[in-house]
Parts: structure tokens; C-alpha cells; sequence
């Protein structure tokens, strides 16, 4: 497998744990305010990392890092994704997965074999506009749905998370949102934040004062919603 990017230790990643990340390459949206393009359009051009090399590291640091997180890119879409778990959790840590949600079954499978213990998943905006927002003509919104059915059970803890995106997101869009995961255990409402790989430049986080209000939306039906990415 190709690992494309390996964050050594992070406190960001993974809620409460001083963590290590591991990015996988290649997505199946096309997201224009994704920060990662050139991992998402491109990714044989990336450098790789060895997999031994960094599961030895994993290894050594079993004092310091007390999780994993695999990000993207889109790491579900990686045929050895599986195995890759198992490995990490041979060395004792836990995982958080980062995911869009667009393979259910794989996340209910690695859950059910207790491969990962967390998972972040983005909902990127209410269902009427995840095709512009994802860059896709006709994104499977019944997959989307049913990791959001799904995590809503609480099989394991999760976060659901939106990158909000001045030019892309209105206050009906975030309500939308908060209605379709309602009652979640964890949102976060996240600041969009320019750089310099982003997909398409050019769009703008809103200011504070008018994130708390989108909170302030969300907050009837999803009263666990935070602001992430905020000074
Ligand atoms: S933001 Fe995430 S889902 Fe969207 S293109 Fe980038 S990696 Fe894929």
C-alpha cells in the first residue's frame, strides 16, 4: 500500500490523544475548498512512505503516542485499508478513521471486527447541495446517509463534522445539516481556512460572531455542536 503523508505526533487528530497520522492518497469527491488537492488529483506524484518504516516508528513510540489516526484523501477507498488496521492494532494502538462516509459497509465491517475505535466523518452540506459541495454530478446520497444512520446508533464514538465555507454554505444549508444528523453525540462546525494546495482558491471563512450564530441554529437539534478552528 502507499502511504502518502505521516504526521509524526499531533494533538489535533485524534480527540484526546497525543496521536500519529497516516495519509492515504485518492478520493472519490472533488470537494473545491479541499486542502488536499494534489493528494486527492495526484497522488502517484506524492512522496511515499514505507509502511514498515513507519509501522517500526509506531512501534518504538508505544510510550509517547497513544493512538493512530488514517486520514486522506479518502482512506476507505484503499483496497488494503483493512490490513493496514490490523497491523496498527497488532501494536496496541487505537484508530480514529477519517471519512466522508461513502462506504458504509466498510466502516460497519472494520467496526464490527473492532479495526477502528473512532471515526470523524464529514457531512459537507445538506443533501440538496452535496453535489456542488462535493464537485460530483450525482454523489450517492444513500450512502452518505446510511454511515449517518448508522454512526447516529452510536456503535462506537464518532464525530460528524462541516468544514463551513463562506461562499458555499447558507444558514439554511447548516440547519439542514443539523436536522439530518440530528441528536449526534459530537458535530463540530469547522472555520474553513485558506492554503496554499487547496482545490479551488479563493473562498473565505465567516467570521466568528457569525459562526457562533450558525451554532446558535444548530444547537435545537444537535445540542453537542461546537465551533473547531476558531481563535
Ligand atoms: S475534502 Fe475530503 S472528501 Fe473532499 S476531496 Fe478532499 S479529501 Fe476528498
Amino acid at each position: 500500500m502507499l502511504i502518502h503523508g505521516f504526521t509524526k505526533t499531533t494533538l489535533l487528530d485524534y480527540p484526546g490523544k497525543v496521536a500519529a497520522t497516516i495519509f492515504l492518497g485518492g478520493c472519490n469527491f472533488r470537494c473545491p475548498f479541499c486542502h488536499n488537492a494534489p493528494l486527492v488529483l495526484a497522488p502517484e506524484q506524492e512522496p511515499a512512505f514505507p509502511l514498515e518504516e513507519i509501522l517500526h516508528f509506531l512501534e518504538k513510540r508505544r510510550k509517547i503516542l497513544d493512538g493512530v489516526c488514517i486520514s486522506g484523501g479518502e482512506p476507505t477507498l484503499d483496497p488494503d485499508l483493512r490490513s493496514l488496521c490490523r497491523s496498527i492494532k497488532a501494536l496496541g494502538y487505537p484508530i480514529k478513521l477519517d471519512t466522508n462516509g461513502t462506504d458504509p459497509g466498510l466502516l460497519r465491517g472494520l467496526a464490527g471486527e473492532q479495526l477502528i475505535d473512532h471515526i470523524a466523518m464529514d457531512v459537507k452540506s445538506s443533501p440538496e447541495h452535496y453535489a456542488s459541495l462535493t464537485g460530483m454530478d450525482g454523489p450517492d446520497l444513500d450512502r452518505i446517509d446510511q454511515s449517518i444512520q448508522w454512526l447516529l446508533t452510536d456503535p462506537l464514538p464518532y464525530e460528524f463534522r462541516t468544514t463551513v465555507v463562506r461562499e458555499l454554505h447558507t444558514e439554511a444549508d447548516i440547519i439542514r445539516i443539523s436536522q439530518w444528523i440530528v441528536g449526534a453525540r459530537a458535530y463540530f462546525l469547522q472555520a474553513y481556512q485558506d492554503a496554499p494546495q487547496v482545490m479551488q482558491p479563493g473562498f473565505t471563512a465567516y467570521p466568528k460572531e457569525e459562526m457562533e450564530h450558525l451554532c446558535d441554529l444548530v444547537r435545537p437539534a444537535v445540542p453537542s455542536v461546537r465551533l473547531r478552528g476558531i481563535d
